[in-house]
C-alpha cells in the first residue's frame, strides 16, 4: 500500500468514527478527493483502491491534467468558482458542477448543456471568510424560482465552504445553516432533489458529518500540504 492510499484508509476510519458518533451510516457519506495542484499520477494511484470522485477548481488545470478519455467509473467535478466564458468548456470537461454561485451561471450552462448536467449550488455561509456563492437563502430561491423551469441543468443539492478561521461553534453555525436551507428548499421546490449536502475539508470534515454533511471533499489531508 502506498503512503497515498494509507491516508485514504485512515481517512476512510475517521469518517467512519465520526458518523458513528452521529448516529449516522458511514456509507451515507461520499469521499470527494480534491486534486487540486496533483499530478494524474497521484489521481490514477487513488483511483487503483476504489476512490472514483474527484473534485478539482480550474477549468485550465484539468484541461491540461486529465487524459482525454478517462477511466471509465472515475467522476471529475468543479469546486471552484466558474467564470460564464469557460462554462462550455467545463461542460465538457467535468461530470457535475458543484460550485454554481450564479442566477447568470445557471441559465449559462442551461443554454449550452447538450445533455442533462448535474449541479450543486454554492451558498455563502460564512460571508465574512468567503467571497463566492449565492449571498444568502433569498436570493438562492430566487434563482431556484427560474431553475425549475429547466431541463438540463439538474440541482441535486448546496454546497458551502466553512470559515477557514472561524471557531468549533462557528463552523458548525454555518454548516447547519446550509442543512436547514436545503430543508427549507426541499419543502418550497418539492419537485427538485436536494439530496446532496457538499460540506468538510480536512479541518473541519467531522463537525460537518455531525451537522449532516453527505459529501466531504479532502484535499491536503490525503495528498498533503499544496505547494501553491
Ligand atoms: C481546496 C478545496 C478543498 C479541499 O481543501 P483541503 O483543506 O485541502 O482539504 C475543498 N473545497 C474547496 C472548494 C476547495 O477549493
Amino acid at each position: 500500500m502506498t503512503d497515498l492510499q494509507r491516508n485514504r484508509e485512515e481517512l476512510l476510519a475517521e469518517i467512519g468514527q465520526a458518523a458513528t458518533l452521529a448516529g449516522r451510516k458511514p456509507e451515507d457519506i461520499k469521499l470527494m478527493a480534491v486534486s487540486k495542484t496533483h499530478p494524474f499520477s497521484a489521481i490514477q494511484e487513488l483511483y487503483g483502491c476504489g476512490q472514483l470522485v474527484f473534485g478539482e477548481n480550474r477549468v485550465q488545470e484539468v484541461e491540461q491534467k486529465f487524459p482525454s478519455l478517462r477511466p471509465s467509473l472515475m467522476q471529475v467535478h468543479l469546486i471552484g468558482h466558474l467564470q460564464t466564458n469557460k462554462a462550455k468548456k467545463a461542460l465538457e470537461l467535468f461530470d457535475g458542477i458543484d460550485s454554481v454561485d450564479s442566477l447568470k451561471l445557471a441559465q449559462k450552462l442551461e443554454a449550452l448543456a447538450e445533455k442533462p448536467v448535474s449541479i450543486l449550488l454554492e451558498l455563502r455561509t460564512a460571508p465574512e471568510e468567503t467571497k463566492s456563492g449565492f449571498e444568502n437563502e433569498t436570493e438562492l430561491f430566487r434563482a431556484l424560482d427560474v431553475l425549475s423551469t429547466f431541463s438540463n441543468v439538474r440541482v441535486k443539492g448546496l454546497m458551502t465552504i466553512g470559515p477557514l478561521h472561524g471557531n468549533e461553534k462557528e463552523i458548525r453555525e454555518a454548516f447547519s445553516l446550509l442543512r436547514e436551507t436545503a430543508e427549507r428548499a426541499k419543502v418550497r421546490f418539492s419537485h427538485l432533489d436536494f439530496s446532496t449536502l457538499s460540506m468538510g475539508m480536512s479541518s473541519d470534515f467531522r463537525l460537518a458529518i455531525a451537522e449532516g454533511s453527505t459529501q466531504i471533499r479532502v484535499g491536503s489531508r490525503l495528498f498533503g500540504k499544496r505547494e501553491a
